[in-house]
């Protein structure tokens, strides 16, 4: 059962993908690329974690490998799509609308074989730079298609980081600001950049485009637990790098939104659940009061995908996202507003959230219902025997290996059963 997504795709569509949504990241990490704005430290990892870390990014450069050639036929005169979703303005919920850019492709997947679960770079030019002027007849295609007068915040994702001038020139941005400036209803835009690929001066020049409209940086902050973050995730990150550029953001009145990511590969389910208390709780500290969750899917041609066709990794279940909502509710009250994003995105998903298959669908609506006012009444009334049966039983596993140890063997037996398969 998937999410009732209701997007848009426009133009032609890559024969893998039939539906939207993305976020995005951060970086930062030995040997990579110095975070040349935050001045904070990197992972600090042990000689196992680093050798660790090397497998992961040789399997999943070489996975990017075999993303096939770029479709000829793209135009990329127009998006990905767009998407109305529900967005929250002063507390309220309002009519969000997400728009997907065909986009030139997140360089941190080019430098390290990007973050395991991300499949977006598929539905990317794959590193063929896109003009300004490419983008900014992307926009003028929605607006043609849209009336954005009726969205009071509008997302612009680019499957990667917008304040990247390699991945999206400054001047598009700038035009796309003038174009949003145009309508009066729009009161915030919301955009995706990683830490490591947002310098304050492009930051600053979007923020001054928009004429005092609110501005937005949503990252993948996805774990505050610097071993999930770096080892299970490669998000080559570290909570202090986010420190840094939360204050920096807010230096130049810039809003930031957290995406954490539910069950990274390598954990058990009880696991994700608990990473996810302790980073919203490290958020709270921090002073942020919104989140947003990311539900890993299973994308072609990630890390995620490998282990899951070797039966090694299963996307969350249901009962975990409630169990988790109630948990937040009881711990942080109004202090946390936690947002469940939709598992739908701009390239195919082969495995996602999910139960029993008979109870998925009431449990998605009711996540949906949640989502306007962030009240977990909704789920009280929601049972199924699998609850009781399977979710406990998966949720009672323990592993009591290291996430090194738990790394090294899994993709070691991934490498074989790949060795054997050719
Ligand atoms: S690879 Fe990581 S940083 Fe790049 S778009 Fe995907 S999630 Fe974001
Ligand atoms: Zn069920």
């Amino acid at each position: 059962m998937f999410w009732e997504g209701r997007t848009t795709i426009a133009g032609d569509m890559h024969p893998d993908r039939w539906c939207i949504l993305r976020e995005g990241g951060i970086s930062i990490l030995h040997r990579t690329i110095p975070d040349s704005n935050s001045g904070a430290e990197g992972f600090a990892a042990l000689p196992a974690e680093r050798d660790v870390l090397d497998e992961i990014r040789r399997l999943a450069s070489r996975l990017r490998t075999e993303n096939g050639s770029l479709p000829g036929d793209l135009d990329f005169n127009i998006p990905i799509g767009w998407e109305e979703r529900i967005g929250h303005l002063d507390d309220r919920p309002i009519r969000r609308l997400i728009i997907f850019l065909r986009s030139t492709g997140c360089e941190w997947v080019e430098k390290t074989g990007g973050c395991t679960m991300c499949g977006f770079y598929c539905a990317t030019a794959r590193g063929r730079e896109i003009s300004a002027e490419e983008y900014i007849a992307q926009f003028e295609h929605v607006m043609d298609a849209v009336d954005l007068e009726d969205y009071p915040v509008v997302s612009i994702y680019n499957d990667g980081n917008i304040f990247n001038e390699r991945e999206m020139p400054v001047a598009a941005i700038e035009k796309i600001c003038s174009y949003i400036n145009g309508y009066e209803n729009i009161k915030k835009v919301v955009v995706e950049s990683r830490i490591d690929y947002s310098p304050d001066e492009h930051v600053v020049r979007m923020k001054k485009a928009l004429n005092g409209r609110q501005l937005e940086v949503a990252f993948g902050f996805e774990s505050a637990d610097p071993r999930v973050m770096n080892l299970c995730i490669n998000k080559g990150f570290s909570a202090n790098n986010f420190d840094h550029f939360h204050s920096r953001m807010q230096g130049m009145g810039v809003l930031t939104k957290p995406l954490l990511l539910v069950k990274p590969p390598f954990l058990t389910e009880s696991e994700a659940v608990n990473d996810i208390l302790q980073t919203i709780s490290y958020c709270v500290s921090r002073g942020i009061d919104y989140v947003d969750l990311e539900i890993t899917t299973v994308e072609k041609h990630t890390v995620v995908h490998e282990l899951w066709k070797n039966n090694l990794y299963r996307p969350p279940w249901l009962w975990s996202l409630i169990d988790l909502l109630q948990k937040c509710r009881e711990r942080f009250g109004d202090r946390a507003h936690v947002y469940v994003s939709p598992w739908t995105y701009s390239v195919e998903s082969l495995d996602w959230a999910r139960n029993c298959g008979r109870c998925d669908a009431g449990i998605i609506r009711a996540i949906e219902r949640y989502n306007r006012h962030f009240d977990p009444a909704e789920f009280e009334d929601l049972d199924c025997s699998c609850r009781e049966g399977e979710w406990e039983e998966a949720f009672a596993k323990v592993d009591p290996r290291t996430i090194p140890e738990r790394i090294s063997e899994q993709l070691t037996y991934v490498q074989n059963s790949r060795v054997s398969y050719m």
